[in-house]
């Protein structure tokens, strides 16, 4: 067997150099996938990405590099550009770009892109699929996803942004809050609810989609200060008497929130293969540190107090990382996935934490240096924890649903 990573490299690794992934644990197609963005992520090295978030500066080469190979339309339909590959291919390429030391601020870059739409590609007019669709594939434009609120939160049947019918156009009233993207994005796919929550006979119905041009001049965007990822801007936008054209909206009215939840397995999917990436490159690096510093004469990895830890987290990443791809077989031949998306997200953000806090103690004070990247990874891991659904729910989702336990909330 090859040695998974050289041992002669600089601790500043490179976008082609991976722990060893078992590799008939993968299809052809997902091999070749793996192996052409890895291609794309070489040229994006450490320093690319320490700069970028050290600048706060959107990694526009990345995004343009991935979207003029065409990986930007990875599960969409070839008419509109895509390669119509599904999510266990997709969850391969955000794993091997975040796995490259890009974490996610590359995965962030190009994720909205990737899966966003598929509300559109699943429920739009052709003329919509058309315009819609394939500036996006090509990268001539970028979308962001407006839900989260901040009076309402995770409870997302009660937002509170209002979208009035007028004569050719609605009218959006309201604000957002977390719009990942927004300060670069030409495009938003936007929830408001049409119809009063009194007024509906369940809180999900009565909300409709909108994907639409974000238009600065009536819609104020203010980036939120973050702990990580400074290179993906996360915003709040307010909106007060926002027109949008009526052919912008989205399928039915009334019907949004059944087609955004229509892409929210696959979205966890995806999530939990890019926190995945994050995890493995977070140990590669601190494997690596750990054979070659030397304290009391001999490396620290030799001491099982620093290898054991990094070996349970080389298991927990593994076993989540079989949860993921499972997750993603089911969801591509068409089952309800909602239990291990939701299981994979857990999983994979929480072992991706671990392997990361143990990255930043294993390089000791060098752990809290920017120049060997764990604190970045370790600032960026919180996302999957906390985003898009929290623990919490996903434990609610389970508790409910898998062990048929009374609703909690
Ligand atoms: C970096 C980042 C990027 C993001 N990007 C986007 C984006 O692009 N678009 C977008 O729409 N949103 C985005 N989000 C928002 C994200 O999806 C929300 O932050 C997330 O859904 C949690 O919502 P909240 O922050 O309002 O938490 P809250 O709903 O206020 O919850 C706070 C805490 O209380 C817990 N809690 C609440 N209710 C219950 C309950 N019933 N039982 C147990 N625990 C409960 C939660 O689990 C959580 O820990 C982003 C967030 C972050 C941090």
């Amino acid at each position: 067997m090859a040695a998974p990573f050289s041992t002669t490299q600089s601790n500043h690794a490179r976008g082609t150099e991976y722990l060893q992934l078992h590799d008939p644990d993968l299809t052809e197609s997902q091999r070749t996938v793996r192996e052409a963005i890895s291609k794309v992520c070489s040229r994006f090295d450490d320093a690319y990405w320490l700069a970028a978030d050290r600048d706060h500066r959107f990694p526009v080469e990345f995004h343009q590099a991935v979207a003029k190979d065409g990986w930007l339309g990875i599960c969409m339909p070839s008419e509109y550009g895509g390669s119509d590959l599904g999510i266990a291919e997709a969850a391969v390429m955000v794993q091997t770009i975040a796995e490259s030391g890009a974490a996610y601020a590359g995965a962030s870059a190009v994720h909205m892109n990737i899966f966003g739409l598929e509300p559109v590609r699943k429920f739009g007019t052709e003329e919509q699929k058309s315009r819609m669709l394939v500036p996006l594939i090509a990268g001539e434009e970028r979308a962001c996803f407006g839900v989260t609120e901040p009076n309402t939160g995770l409870d997302t049947l009660r937002l509170q942004s209002r979208a009035v019918r007028k004569d050719k156009h609605y009218e959006l009233s309201g604000q957002k809050i977390w719009i990942s993207t927004a300060q670069v994005a030409e495009k938003i796919l936007v929830l408001a609810r049409t119809t009063p929550l009194e007024q509906v006979k369940k809180p999900s119905q009565g909300l409709s989609l909108f994907y639409t041009d974000l238009d600065r001049k009536q819609v104020e965007v203010t980036e939120i200060p973050k702990m990580g990822r400074a290179a993906v801007d996360s915003n709040t936008l307010f909106f007060d008497g926002w027109k949008v054209p009526q052919e912008d909206l989205i399928g039915e009215e009334g019907n949004g929130f059944k087609m955004i939840m229509h892409g929210m397995n696959a979205e966890r999917i995806l999530i939990a293969a890019e926190a995945l990436g994050i995890g493995f490159a977070a140990l590669r690096r601190a494997a690596l540190y750990a054979g070659e510093r030397k304290v009391f004469g001999r490396p620290i990895g030799q001491n099982q107090a620093i290898q054991h830890p990094l070996a349970d987290s080389w298991m927990q990443l593994e076993a989540a990382r079989l949860m993921i791809y499972q997750a993603a077989r089911m969801y591509d031949q068409g089952y309800e996935t909602g239990e291990y998306a939701n299981a994979a997200k857990y999983l994979a953000a929480e072992a991706a934490f671990g392997a990361c806090e143990r990255a930043v103690m294993t390089h000791g004070g060098m752990g809290y240096a920017k120049e060997y990247h764990v604190e970045r990874y370790l600032r960026e891991i919180m996302i999957p924890r906390i985003a898009p659904v929290s623990r919490e729910m996903i434990k609610n989702y389970i508790g409910e649903r898998v062990l048929g336990l009374p609703r909690s909330y």
